[in-house]
């Protein structure tokens, strides 16, 4: 699965890229993160992106696109990935569409987070503290200065993807002013709906009918001795039938021996065809028991 978040800095874009790594383990790829990492690092990527990233503009596209480029090209891309705070110009966008039809890969959803503006100030406000009470180190450009400017690009230059994937038939806009699980579970719908994920692998509800599919696989496997059972008493009355047949068709002098020794011969052979066929019903339930327990 690859799909998109899209929204202004403060929308929840990180928040919920990572509850969606933990859901469908595949990976989120954030330029932010990716450009700090380089910054860090002083890498040449880094060193052009730092004065940028620090007054709130945005890198050159080129420079952002050959990240993503490489960063998709490796092994642990294939399973898929959230893109988070890329594309952010229309150039950009253009330039994906190209990388993901060279690579033969499909895009499956943008989602957009729509947020209330005047909150972003609060929530971006609110971050800055917990990061601090925590002990971690707070980003130079979350300052009510500089996510001014942040949220002044988004709306000139990232704000036209909505069309842009709108027209493709690819965005969904959801509200991110909801609490963070609502809009966890808000984007899942939408996932489930453009058929992007599995139900049944993903869902709650999945999760939650699991233990009673267990239950109702059980007592299917249990009523199988039964049959098993059933199927011996069976066997058991038609060879006492033909015991009695047998005795039937023989001669007069022999007749009480033959009887006797028939009868029991065929008590013995329904006995053991009832036993075998009571085992080997046990036997198959607990085989397909245990198979389906190592396929869990
Ligand atoms: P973010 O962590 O997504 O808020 O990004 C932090 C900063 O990195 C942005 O304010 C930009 O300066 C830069 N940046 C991240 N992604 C991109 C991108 N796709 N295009 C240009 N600049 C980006």
């Amino acid at each position: 699965m690859r799909i998109i978040l899209l929204g202004p800095p403060g929308s929840g874009k990180g928040t919920q890229a990572q509850l969606l790594v933990q859901r469908y383990g595949i990976l989120q790829l954030s330029t932010g993160e990716m450009l700090r990492a380089a910054v860090a690092a002083g890498t040449p990527v880094g060193l052009k992106a730092k004065e940028i990233m620090a007054g709130g503009g945005l890198v050159p596209d080129d420079v952002v696109v050959g990240i993503i480029s490489d960063r998709i090209d490796q092994p642990d891309a294939r399973n898929g990935f959230i893109l988070d705070g890329f594309p952010r110009t229309v150039p950009q966008a253009e330039a994906l569409d190209e990388l993901l039809k060279q690579k033969h890969l499909k895009l499956d959803a943008v989602i957009e987070l729509r947020v209330n503006e005047s909150a972003l100030l609060n929530r971006v406000e609110t971050r800055v503290a917990q990061m601090r009470e925590r002990g971690e180190e707070v980003r130079v450009d979350d300052t009510p200065e500089v996510l001014t400017k942040r949220l002044a690009s988004y709306r000139s230059q990232t704000e036209p993807l909505i069309h842009y994937y709108s027209e493709r038939r690819k965005l969904s806009t959801i509200d991110g002013m909801m609490a963070i699980d609502e809009v966890t579970r808000a984007i899942h719908r939408q996932l489930l709906a453009l058929g992007a994920v599995e139900p049944k692998t993903h869902s709650r509800s999945a999760a939650k009918t699991a233990p009673a599919k267990k239950a109702r696989a059980a007592k299917k496997s249990a009523k199988k001795p039964a049959k098993a059972a059933k199927k011996a008493v069976k066997s058991a009355k038609a060879a006492k039938k033909a015991a009695k047949k047998a005795v039937k068709g023989s001669k007069p002098a022999t007749k009480t021996a033959t009887k006797t020794a028939t009868k029991k011969t065929a008590k013995k052979a329904a006995k053991t065809t009832a036993r075998k066929a009571v085992k080997k019903g046990a036997k198959k339930t607990a085989k397909k028991v245990t198979k389906k327990r190592a396929k869990r």
